[in-house]
């Protein structure tokens, strides 16, 4: 898996241009930094100075301490009450989906001698997180009342569920929903903060929503593309190497269940990777690798650490024991995308980079 770095930083400088000066930048780490690697995903992005960073567990977070990083840690999910304590006495933002968390927070604060800040998630439609918007009128006042000085209200914000979906309105009706709520909060609640809404595909289809931070994720790894905007530059491309080459006659079989077998003469290469190290197993019906310039496709079915494809044509060099494929990349003029292997998949992206796994080395480019 090799990451280039500079692309990681122009995708950034990207969320930059699209957003305008005035937002705070959050870049989402969750998840490993999508499966780069968080620590030099963080280091890539520190000098060009984000406000902080968003992850999902207590976890996360406590990596990002460790790494020195002092800026804002923004948990953007509920957590189970036993992690509070940690999250507060090292300075991360909690995300609130219940006054009955605002009070564990107080508590934690309490307890460590120190202020906490949080940050409010209104839940506009996507139900899994957040306060109901319906009930913002009750909330503001029960936040309020859970606070006896030791919380900081830095944040409030949603998360749209069909922000990628550009035929779909859904964003304005959760827009709007979000308005709401914040006016009654605004009325009866603790006054003055950040707001913020978008992901990457909010961010792209509406800069305008960028409101005081924006929290791209799958953006800054280059791994979508968005109708009318310049698409982000590609971070991550993977390739394994031949390891075997076979002559096989009509009628021989492959792989678990001999879903494959070959109606003539056919030359297969056995590729050292599989659904082991992330490359998902669904890729077997349909998908194709890049071997010597040319698109061949994966036959058969995808093993743990074993890929065979049938290069039968591909002349000799490019196709011998040693040669490069790639799995997601360019090579001589051809292309694979990340979301041509998510289309194949029957997935997205995310879940594709997310799933790579650690025995895929890491090799970090310039
Ligand atoms: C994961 C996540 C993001 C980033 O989403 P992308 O689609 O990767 O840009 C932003 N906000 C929240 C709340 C998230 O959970």
């Amino acid at each position: 898996m090799e990451i280039r770095s500079s692309a990681l930083r122009t995708n950034y400088r990207r969320v930059r241009t699209i957003v305008g000066s005035r937002p705070g930048i959050l870049p989402v780490v969750k998840a490993d930094g999508y499966g780069l690697g968080m620590r030099r995903v963080v280091e890539t992005l520190e000098p060009l100075d984000p406000w902080g960073y968003g992850v999902e567990t207590v976890g996360e977070g406590m990596a990002l301490r460790s790494y020195g990083i002092d800026r804002p840690v923004l948990v953007m999910a509920p957590i189970p009450p036993s992690e509070v304590d940690r999250a507060v006495a090292a300075g991360m933002r909690l995300s609130i989906s219940s006054p009955g968390a605002v009070e564990n927070v107080a508590r934690a604060a309490r307890r460590a001698g120190r202020r906490a800040h949080i940050h409010v998630e209104i839940d506009t439609g996507m139900g899994r997180a957040g306060l109901d918007w319906r009930r913002a009128d009750e909330w503001g006042a029960r936040l309020r009342a859970a606070n006896d000085g030791e919380i900081e209200w830095e944040g409030v914000y949603t998360h749209f569920h069909s922000a990628a979906d550009l035929g779909s309105r859904a964003i304005f009706e959760q827009v709007e929903r979000f308005r709401a709520a914040l006016g009654e909060l605004r009325h009866r609640g603790p006054g003055r903060w950040m707001e913020h809404m978008c992901n990457s595909s909010g961010l792209v289809r509406s800069p305008e929503l960028a409101s005081d931070l924006v929290r791209p994720g799958i953006f800054l790894y280059g791994a979508r593309r968005w109708p009318g905007v310049e698409d982000p530059e590609s971070v991550v491309t993977v390739r394994s190497r031949i390891v075997l080459v076979r002559d096989v006659p009509a009628g021989t079989t492959l792989g678990y269940g001999a879903t494959y077998t070959s109606s003539r003469h056919e030359r297969w290469a056995t590729v050292a990777i599989g659904y082991g190290d992330g490359i998902p197993r669904a890729l077997g019906s349909g998908g194709e690798v890049i071997v010597g310039g040319r698109r061949v496709p994966i036959i058969g079915r995808i093993s743990m650490g074993m890929t065979v494809v049938d290069i039968t044509g591909v002349p000799g060099p490019s196709a011998r024991v040693g040669a490069q494929v790639t799995i997601v990349g360019e090579d001589g003029g051809e292309r694979i995308t990340l979301t041509d292997v998510a289309r194949v998949s029957g997935t997205i992206t995310h879940e594709i980079l997310t799933r790579l796994s650690p025995r895929l080395p890491r090799v970090w480019l310039p």
